[in-house]
């Protein structure tokens, strides 16, 4: 199966990074979508998806580093996105749990890199945490603009504003929260998402899914997001996946 949402960039896999990447296949993973954080890990992304056969990726500057987004990163970042196995633009969008960057820059860099993506015709990847209402509006606005579709990954929003986001044409992605015994919001998604609009993802080497939560997370545990999910929804986990891996492919555009 696949993992739409990784960091194998992250320095929690500097030891054993090749390892871990050559034991995907052995550990039931296609291939993983690497995520971009900031201009370093974008650099690593397109690295890695030129390396390694397994491993897809996206550019882009996440909320905490928006502070760092000007018109010289902005242009490497078009530079990589040119690479063949760099499939959308993130992860962007807003964080007022942390904060790390001011709100009104983190607004800003938000627009603009919808704005790049609108421009290079490619799909983007949201983070979303505590600014449910303010990601909202700019996607939407972003949407009468330019013709792109988004991923809320590890969606933790509420059911009724996953049905504005589905208006849209968007998907959503559910990860290791979902097994979390305190997560009420993605369970609850979780059961009621039309299947078509799912995508699963481990954010490693974070959100490491129940039994394993508190270590490391990595790709292969995507494995027990389906298993989860698919009880949830009374299902096989390999009719789950199955579509939830076609839809991964449609949205980044991977054959
Ligand atoms: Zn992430």
């Amino acid at each position: 199966m696949i993992d739409s949402h990784a960091h194998l960039d992250d320095e929690a896999f500097d030891e054993d990074r090749d390892e871990v990447i050559n034991g995907l296949y052995e550990n039931g993973i296609d291939f993983i979508v690497n995520i971009g954080c900031d201009l370093k890990s974008s650099e690593k992304c397109f690295e890695l998806s030129e390396i390694y056969e397994n491993i897809y990726a996206t550019v882009g500057v996440h909320p905490h580093d928006a502070k760092t987004y000007d018109d010289d990163l902005e242009k490497r970042l078009i530079e990589l996105a040119g690479g063949k196995k760099i499939v959308a633009i993130g992860e962007i969008g807003l964080d007022y749990f942390y904060d790390n960057s001011p709100r009104n820059v983190q607004k800003e860099i938000f627009k603009r890199q919808l704005a790049l993506a609108g421009k290079l015709k490619k799909n983007v990847v949201i983070h979303s945490r505590e600014a449910s209402q303010d990601t909202f509006d700019i996607l939407k606005d972003a949407h009468e603009k330019y013709d792109f579709t988004a991923v809320i990954h590890c969606y933790s929003q509420s059911v009724e504003m996953l049905k504005e986001y589905l208006k849209m044409g968007d998907y959503i992605s559910l990860g290791g929260a979902v097994t979390f015994k305190n997560s009420k919001n993605p369970k609850e998604v979780a059961k009621v998402v039309p299947l078509e609009r799912l995508l699963l993802e481990t954010d490693c080497p974070y959100m490491t899914p129940v039994p394993f939560r508190g270590k490391r997370n990595e790709p292969k545990y995507v494995n027990l997001v389906a298993e989860y999910i698919a009880k949830l929804r009374d299902m096989t986990k390999e009719d789950l996946v199955k579509i939830t891996d076609s839809n991964t492919k449609r949205f980044y555009n991977i054959s």
